[in-house]
């Protein structure tokens, strides 16, 4: 068998100047808690257009501090989207409260904003109002933020957006993490999302309390603010802990990482475009369907999935992603609805809950989408695409 580079559907790409990033560090005094989180976070909180940005070890822990922020308690609600990964709906179990879905806009993968409207209206009546909504901003588009943000303020619960797919995208002209339509948003920076720390996450505010929480809720709930102590401290070795946090903490390897990425985001959005458009392009006289993009949305392309269209393919989603992997192209399915996991049967969801999200996932398809994914690979991508679906 002949050897050749497989090409994976998601690829990190590091920089000399990423190196010597992390290498500074490592020759540095500190190797955590220093000077590189602060630093990484006014960047990541003036690109995005926010107050602030709290920096974590990763975004399932960012999630999971948010929604302790917004005081998640058991008794409450929490909905997200459940064409996401399971991490938008465990932060939810974490703090006890119920989890459960709204389905899909099949156009764009996002949370429907009908079905949303649907299930508050008949939510109100039987008192099972939600305390927080998670809209997850699919493949890098963001949701319809200004309509979740109305029915946020007629049936007042929170929005806490998974952005961990749109990091550099925008929404209405305004970066996805500035919160012009949320109170929290989080991000992932995972080797496979848009910036990489290897782990690592962020959470943005406008709200500096709920910052300042976010920051305690970090590193064990403890606090050097005498301001928050119930008495004057001993002395300057003093610390209180005034609730339960965790260590969340991200390194500042990690964060000069970050930070050095952060520099290239732009550039790394433009190129997935590149590369989206030439998919539009080549694919469409494909039975494939690619996803609606909003006017209003500008995405970060996390994600390049498309749907298999069952009337029009003559093979399976499955022999389509068995032919591409056997010729070392490693396409992939996101996602697996959430609601039927096994875990999240157990809590009694079932198949057909979401008509929607179960049909998507049966049809779709994520190909190569990388800022390294040179022309000549993706041809290859397209030939092959092409060629198993014409026969
Ligand atoms: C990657 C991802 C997460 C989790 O991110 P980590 O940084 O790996 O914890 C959460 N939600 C969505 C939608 C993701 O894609």
């Amino acid at each position: 068998m002949e050897m050749r580079m497989a090409i994976p559907y998601a690829h990190q790409s590091i920089s000399k100047d990423d190196i010597d990033a992390v290498l500074h560090v490592l020759q540095s005094d500190w190797l955590t808690q220093g000077p590189a989180i602060e630093r990484f976070e006014h960047a990541l909180a003036e690109y995005s257009g926010c107050q602030n940005a709290v920096v974590v070890c990763n975004a399932t822990l960012g999630l999971h501090l948010a929604c302790l922020a917004l005081n998640l308690t058991p008794g409450d609600s929490l909905w997200t989207s459940p064409i996401s990964f399971v991490a938008s709906a465990n932060c939810g179990l974490y703090c006890g409260a119920r989890i459960d879905f709204v389905d899909i806009d099949p156009q764009t993968g996002n949370m429907s904003i009908s079905a949303l409207e649907e299930k508050l209206l008949s939510a109100e009546k039987s008192g099972t109002l939600p305390k927080i909504v998670v809209p997850v901003h699919f493949g890098g588009q963001s949701c319809e933020m200004a309509r979740i943000w109305e029915l946020s303020r007629q049936y007042h619960f929170e929005i806490l957006e998974d952005a961990s797919h749109a990091v550099g995208g925008s929404y209405q002209g305004k970066k996805v993490g500035s919160c012009a339509f949320s109170h929290m948003a989080v991000f992932s920076f995972h080797p496979v999302k848009i910036i990489t720390t290897g782990e690592g996450g962020a959470i943005l505010t406008n709200d500096a309390d709920a910052a300042e929480r976010l920051r305690r809720l970090r590193s064990h709930g403890i606090t050097r603010d005498p301001k928050r102590m119930n008495r004057a401290p001993d002395g300057g070795w003093f610390y209180q802990q005034i609730e339960l946090g965790y260590n969340a903490r991200m390194t500042d390897l990690q964060a000069a990482l970050g930070f050095s990425q952060l520099r290239r985001i732009d550039e790394f959005v433009a190129r997935r475009h590149e590369i989206a458009q030439r998919y539009d392009r080549d694919l469409k006289s494909l039975p494939l369907i690619p996803y609606f993009q909003h006017p209003d949305a500008f995405s970060a392309y996390h994600l390049y999935s498309v749907r298999l269209d069952p009337a029009r393919a003559k093979s399976t989603r499955r022999s389509l992603y068995d032919a591409l992997h056997q010729a070392g192209i490693q396409v992939n399915v996101h996602y697996i609805p959430i609601h039927t996991q096994p875990f999240y049967q157990a809590m009694g969801f079932k198949n057909g809950d979401f008509p929607q999200a179960e049909a998507y996932y049966q049809e779709a398809l994520s190909l190569p989408m990388y800022y390294g994914l040179q022309e000549g690979q993706q041809r290859s991508v397209i030939s092959a695409i092409q060629n198993i679906l014409r026969g």
